[in-house]
């Protein structure tokens, strides 16, 4: 199993490839949503606290796992990180 993680910078409105180069088409991408308590995700409003992650199904039919996250993920500095 080949995990890959790619992230985003904010200023896109979600990622248009996936971290293989595939793009993330519609039927070819599966969005989940993983909680989050980094800085940027405290900005957000209640219940907006975490990244949409896109699962890549080319990558997923490839033998791969490829996970993008937006929007950016920033782990708060000192703070243990629990990342899945
Ligand atoms: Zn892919
Ligand atoms: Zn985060």
């Amino acid at each position: 199993m080949v995990m890959t993680q790619r992230q985003y910078p904010d200023g896109h409105d979600s990622p248009r490839e996936c971290p293989r180069g595939h793009e993330l088409r519609a039927g070819q991408v599966i969005v989940g949503w993983s909680p989050c308590q980094c800085p940027p995700c405290l900005e957000r409003g209640r219940g907006l606290r975490g990244h949409h992650t896109y699962l890549c199904r080319d990558c997923h039919d490839d033998g791969y796992t490829t996970v993008a996250y937006f929007p950016y993920h920033v782990p708060a500095e000192g703070a243990a990180i629990r990342w899945p």
